[in-house]
């Protein structure tokens, strides 16, 4: 026998938060974040949680030292408390479209994604045939409109950011701003009504390929799509980081994304091609996809919580 082997050191990994925002100090905390390690603005912050706290009109206070938090700089790691003149500053709206985000995407935890698909898988072939997989025709179109990955252009990359050779097809990926998977909730919102994408109108042309013929959702219209590299994919799937609907300026949610921060992508929409034809992001879908990514990287714990995880173990 060989000697017993060391046991592989376990990293010790950073935590994704490192500002946590009170409504009580007395109770836990309502939203979490990130300062990106001390870069990111106070203004933009409030922005954010302006978004899932109501009423609006408070600032933030640092509860240790109990100064008002200046919209001027920097917002630094640390707890914060909301205050203001109501009487009661609550996260409740953000709570209610809770189940819904989980829904959409990332306010589960992977352990809780992993359980739910391999549910998916057991339920048989249910889940895999309600939704388009060939999406090819999807993918060109996205190459065509975007050129290589959005992201990368926007942070002027140069040829890294181009799809320019055969070997490129496995760099990129036209990734889905609401993805395929939440396909019951695209129906539920009726976006099948909302994309304009004519390649992706069923029947619209005859054609050989058969995504035309099985994506009567029309989830692969490039309004619904990016064209990414693989590590901004991941991190776009992840919620790491989202576009914001109208400015189409990178709000980072995680330190891993935090260069992205304040960086405008603007390919989709200023690219010289028809907008008839090859249309941008839609503002929607984009939106969803920012919410959810709020509420996957700030909602912090509360006793809806409690109940959720009660529900799932049902
Ligand atoms: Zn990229």
């Amino acid at each position: 026998m060989k000697g017993a082997l060391a046991p592989v050191p376990q990293l010790e990994l950073q935590p994704s938060v490192d500002i946590k925002v009170y409504t009580d100090p007395s109770y836990v905390p309502v939203v979490l974040g990130t300062s990106l390690e001390g870069t990111r603005s106070a203004q933009h912050f409030l922005g954010l949680l302006k978004m899932i706290i109501h009423p609006d009109d408070f600032h933030l206070k640092s509860l240790k030292e109990g100064h008002i938090v200046s919209t001027e700089g920097t917002i630094g790691p640390g707890d914060y408390v909301i205050a203001g003149p109501s009487n009661d500053y609550n996260a409740k709206q953000a709570f209610s479209f809770r189940k819904e985000l989980e829904m959409v995407q990332g306010t589960v935890s992977p352990d809780k994604r992993h359980k739910r698909s391999s549910v998916d898988k057991a339920e048989g072939a249910h889940s895999q045939r309600d939704y388009p997989t060939d999406i090819s025709g999807f993918k060109s179109r996205l190459m065509a409109r975007d050129r290589g990955c959005v992201v990368c252009l926007a942070l002027n990359l140069g040829v890294k950011a181009k799809y320019l050779f055969e070997v490129d097809s496995a760099r990129f990926i036209g990734a889905h701003i609401f993805p395929l998977e939440f396909y019951a909730l695209w129906d539920k919102k009726g976006y099948s009504g909302i994309v304009v994408d004519p390649y992706s109108i069923p029947g619209a042309f005859e054609s050989s390929t058969s995504f035309l013929m099985t994506d009567t959702r029309r989830m692969n219209s490039i309004d619904n799509g990016l064209l990414l590299c693989l590590e901004h994919h991941s991190d776009f799937d992840n919620c790491l980081f989202s576009i914001h609907p109208d400015t189409h300026i990178i709000t980072s949610f995680h330190s891993r994304t935090g260069s992205l921060e304040g960086v405008e992508v603007s390919q989709p929409w200023t690219n010289t091609m028809d907008k008839t034809q090859f249309p941008p992001p839609h503002k929607t879908l984009l939106y969803d996809h920012f919410r959810a990514s709020v509420g996957r990287w700030m909602m912090a714990a509360s006793e809806e919580y409690e109940e959720e995880d009660s529900l799932d173990d049902q």
